[in-house]
């Protein structure tokens, strides 16, 4: 059985389309894919030697070693362009997906990937702006906590693909949210916490968010005992992005 997080980005896999996960690990992703009837082949990809035969190992237990390649190699480039029609990436920060995916773009490998699936352990901002700025349209976000941890799964597929209706330029309209901010502002926190998440008003997406206050006022704790200038001027800044989350997750309510 999948762990949630893992289940959740498979069940955002539109059925039939050739899957390629990229940062593999031990393939179970890719294999319950195929398992569940879901994909038809899938490609593995990974960058280090060990998770690539910890990949192999699963895939050939599985039965699936015609169905499921796993080749060892950096992000995108394991793939010829359009032998994927959607690709997954998960757990890894943000920086390094949207990383993956520009370097992909460049050599020309997401030509004919028509659908994201895409779960950044930090920096979620980092790839909503790669996939507006790419024209991915997200589709849905899913926040979801499993052992203490919480986990965001983003859904996108390619602006053409998009139902209509759906597009970055709704999506990202800060008006709906009532906070006291600049515009440019709230099209920040909307990049942080997401536009479907924050829409929802999902209640996880308080628990998070009061979660990472916690943390900036333990650092702003530990600050106090140094009156260095920079320091003084590091607490300040922290303060205005604990005010800044206060007044964004007050909309919520
Ligand atoms: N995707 C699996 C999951 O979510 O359960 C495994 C996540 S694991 C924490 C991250 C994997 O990404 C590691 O196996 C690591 O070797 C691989 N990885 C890191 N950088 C990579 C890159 N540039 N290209 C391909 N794989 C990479």
């Amino acid at each position: 059985k999948l762990s949630k997080r893992l289940q959740t980005i498979a069940d955002c896999v539109t059925p039939g389309a050739r899957a390629a996960d990229i940062g593999s690990d031990h393939a179970l992703l890719p294999v319950y894919l195929l398992q569940a009837g879901r994909c038809p082949s899938a490609i593995a990809g990974e960058l280090n030697a060990g998770p690539l035969q910890a990949a192999r190992k699963q895939i050939a237990e599985a039965g699936l070693a015609k169905a499921i390649e796993a080749r060892q190699g950096n992000g995108l480039g394991v793939l010829q362009p359009g032998e994927a029609d959607t690709v997954t990436i998960a757990g890894m920060g943000g920086a390094l997906m949207a990383d993956i995916l520009e370097t992909g773009r460049q050599a020309g490998k997401l030509a004919g990937v028509r659908e994201l699936v895409l779960q950044p352990n930090v920096g979620e901002e980092i790839v909503r702006k790669w996939l507006v700025e790419h024209g991915y349209v997200l589709q849905s976000e899913t926040l979801l906590e499993e052992d203490g941890k919480m986990y965001e799964v983003l859904h996108a597929l390619r602006d053409e693909d998009s139902p209509e209706g759906v597009t970055n330029e709704d999506l990202y309209d800060p008006s709906f949210l009532a906070a006291s901010l600049e515009p440019g502002q709230k099209r920040e926190w909307l990049y942080r916490m997401g536009p479907y998440l924050l829409r929802q008003r999902a209640e996880l997406l308080d628990s998070k968010w009061r979660h990472e206050i916690g943390k900036l006022e333990r650092i702003c704790k530990q600050m106090e005992q140094s009156d260095l200038a920079e320091s003084r001027e590091k607490q300040a800044q922290l303060r205005l992005e604990i005010n800044a989350i206060e007044e964004v997750l007050s909309c919520l309510r």
